[in-house]
This record gives C-alpha cells, structure tokens and sequence, in this order.
C-alpha cells in the first residue's frame, strides 16, 4: 500500500524549499519541475565509461545519477552455485551513501537486496542464458545520485552495460515508472511525486519483442487508470529505447572508424 501521504516536506530535486507541499501541479497544470503529465524527465546516456569492466555504461534521468558494470559470461566462483544447463546472473543495486540527501547506510538494506532481484529479474528474459552454461553474468548498478525511478533508470543503465559487453540479447531492456499525482496519471515521476504522490508502477519493457519483463504497484489505481498508466508507460520506454539505440550506434560506429583507421595505418 502507498505510504499516506506526507504534508512534511520533503526535499526535492525541484526546490529546495523547506515548506510543506500545496499540491504536486501548479496552476498552469504543469508539474513542479515545469513537465506536462505525459512529459520524461531529460535523458543523458553513455556506454564504455569504464575501461575494467567488460561492459559498462551511464545514466542521468533527470536528477539520477547512475552507473552499470558488467563482467562476464565468465567463469562462476564459487563453482557450486553453477547452473548445468545456463549462465547465472547475479546482479548488485547499490546506493552510494551520498546519493540522497541524509546519509544512507553503507550497508545493503532490503531496499537494494529487493531491488538487486526485480532487476536482475527484469534484465534476464533478454539473455541468451542457455548459451553460456555453468558461467556467470554479474551485473553492478551503482546510484550516485538519487531522485525517484531509480530501478527503472537503473534497468536501461544495465542493458546497455549488457550489449557492451557483447553479452547476446533477444533485446534491449528499457525502464520507466508511471504513476499517479493529484488523481492524475503522470509518466516518469521525480522523488517528491513518488513520495508525496497516489501510486508509482514502475515497468521494464523489451521494447522491440513487447515483453514487459517488470510490473510492480505501489498505491492505488482504478482499472481504467491502471490501463492508461501501462499505455503511457510503454510510450515512455519506448521513447527512451530511441535513446538506448542511438547512444549503442554512436559508440560502436566510432569504434567501427577506429578500428579501420588502424587497419589503414597497419597496411601502410
Ligand atoms: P525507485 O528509486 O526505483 O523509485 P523507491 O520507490 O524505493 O525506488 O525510492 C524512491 C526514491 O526514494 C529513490 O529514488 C530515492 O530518491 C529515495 N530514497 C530511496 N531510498 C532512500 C533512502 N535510504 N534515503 C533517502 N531517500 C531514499
């Protein structure tokens, strides 16, 4: 159930006002951060940012700050935890302890433990496990800053983290959280909308195969709501797939023109 919600304020990415809350849209009907309901937050995504991982990429969806590495299919210690006739994924959701605004524990809560098994779960329908039995696939999602639909930015960091790594996929994986402000089904919600907000259903979606591979609901929604939070919700991930795809073609064709550059210089 959402949590009731709060009149104390609570910080927030939009302002740094300490007073409470009158309502989450203002009176143009826009959210407080200037989006209309249907509108994402500005998206900035890169892969090969690390060089000791084998696949990795970065994220800011809005305020988040996110990074993803990726190491594998490799060999699995310990061997006992080997699955005969696939690759295990393993994946590790982390906040640092300065990504919100009170210091967060550097120990792992049930908050990360969850999230490391929702998005290990959302990511996994898109591998290609059965190739690699007996070997591991981890994945390490690493939030640097945090402001609301860490998950779903978090899933789109991963499967870009994937394909960089050259880990085969049936698909890319595009997250994205909807929910409802003030009665009103809004897409991709900030902090203080998820918190001071009615619902957050954050989904991941396979875009190309139309799988959804990632439901949950916090709050309450009518069918007809819940069904216009699924349509825009698809939208929205589809939007950011666009995203996703261009950033992997940016980087692969510029490794495409270094490598034949090289090529060139070698014949030379
Ligand atoms: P998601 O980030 O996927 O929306 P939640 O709904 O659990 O996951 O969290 C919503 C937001 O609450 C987070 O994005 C973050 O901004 C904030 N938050 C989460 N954990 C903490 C924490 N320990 N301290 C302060 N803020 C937190």
């Amino acid at each position: 159930m959402k949590k009731k919600r709060s009149v104390r304020r609570v910080n927030s990415v939009t302002s740094s006002r300490k007073e409470p809350l009158e309502s989450l849209l203002r009176k143009d009907g826009l959210r407080l951060d200037g989006r209309g309901l249907d509108d994402l937050r500005p998206i900035r995504m890169e892969v090969g940012v690390l060089d000791n991982a084998d696949g990795s990429a970065y994220i800011e969806h809005g305020r988040n700050k996110i990074v993803a590495a990726v190491y594998g299919p490799r060999e699995l210690h310990p061997k006992h935890l080997a699955l005969p006739d696939k690759a295990l994924v393993r994946c590790e959701y982390r906040m640092a302890t300065f990504s919100v605004e009170e210091r967060k524990s550097p120990a792992p809560g049930r908050r990360e433990v969850e999230l490391s098994k929702v998005i290990r779960e959302s990511l996994e329908p898109a591998i290609f496990v059965y190739k690699y039995p007996r070997a591991t696939i981890d994945i390490f999602i690493q939030i640097l800053q945090a402001d609301g639909g860490t998950r779903c930015a978090g899933v789109t960091a991963a499967a870009l983290a994937l394909a960089d790594a050259g880990v085969p996929m049936r698909d890319l994986v595009v997250g994205c959280a909807v929910g409802k402000i003030e009665g009103k089904v809004a897409v991709d919600l900030s902090d203080v909308e998820d918190k001071l907000g009615d619902g957050d259903m954050p989904i991941a979606l396979m875009p190309t195969k139309k799988v959804i591979t990632l439901l949950q609901c916090d709050g309450n929604l009518t069918p007809e709501e819940f069904k216009q939070a699924l349509e825009k919700g698809i939208v929205a991930c589809e939007k950011i797939y666009e995203m996703q795809r261009d950033v992997l073609i940016e980087r692969y064709s510029k490794v495409r023109d270094e490598v034949t550059e090289e090529q060139r210089e070698e014949e030379e």
